[in-house]
């Protein structure tokens, strides 16, 4: 399905169908004050993209199916650059104790852990974090490299990879965010950490999605 990108009369005229259809070219002609010679283009090009039906002595009519496939297509093309969010970081020394309370200050799931040269060294999630502070007393004592999720075994994703990829990952993995990475020159499987991705990123993203607040 090919997107076209509508003009702002041709989005009117599709507003004005959507609320009042079925409805004649001349009544949207009047509503938009033109005349119908002037708006024969538009419509002829609203209906053959599929947005509209036209049936004869009745009038056009809001493909509301189209809009859907429309919606979906958009959503598989959303890229991951332009929904990650930031990510909180701590370094491997950090102690548990301060992890949690990392947690609660940034109100996040995970944190991720970085070596002394910034690289992703780790992941930590809350279930992690609670996990350590069942079987042991001293938080304080305990560094968050101890029971951390480590490299290679991080599951990351790229700024120009799609939204929906890192869904799938997600999914696939029993994960609740990834982190968003770019891999250092020459060194593989070194990630410098350049944002995060979560399942409410991708939640935000299928509301504004579905509200049409998403190009
Ligand atoms: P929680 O454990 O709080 O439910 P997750 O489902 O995100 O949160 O984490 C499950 C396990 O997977 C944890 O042990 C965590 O360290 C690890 N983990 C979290 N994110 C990733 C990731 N992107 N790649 C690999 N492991 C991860």
């Amino acid at each position: 399905m090919v997107i076209i990108k509508l003009t702002k009369r041709q989005d009117e005229i599709l507003q004005i169908v959507k609320k009042n259809g079925p409805i004649t070219g001349k009544e949207i002609a009047e509503k938009l004050s033109v005349s119908r010679a002037a708006l024969r283009p538009d419509l002829a090009i609203l209906t053959m993209s599929g947005n509209l039906d036209a049936r004869p002595r009745v009038g056009y009519f809001y493909n509301e199916q189209f809009a859907l496939k429309q919606r979906a297509e958009r959503f598989i093309h959303q890229k991951v650059a332009d929904f990650k969010a930031h990510p909180i970081v701590v370094e491997k020394s950090t102690s548990v104790y301060d992890a949690i309370v990392q947690l609660f200050l940034e109100d996040v799931g995970t944190l991720y852990i970085v070596d002394s040269q910034g690289h992703l060294a780790g992941v930590v999630s809350r279930k992690d974090l609670l996990r350590a502070a069942i079987g042991n007393k001293n938080l304080q004592e305990l560094p968050v490299s101890v029971i951390m999720t480590r490299m290679p075994n991080i599951i990351t994703i790229f700024p120009e990879e799609t939204l929906y990829h890192a869904a799938q990952k997600m999914i696939n993995y029993h994960v609740d965010s990834l982190p968003v990475v770019k891999e250092v020159a020459n060194q593989n499987h070194t990630y410098l950490l350049v944002g995060r991705i979560t399942k409410t990123t991708i939640t935000r993203a299928y509301v504004e999605i579905m509200e049409e607040k998403l190009n």
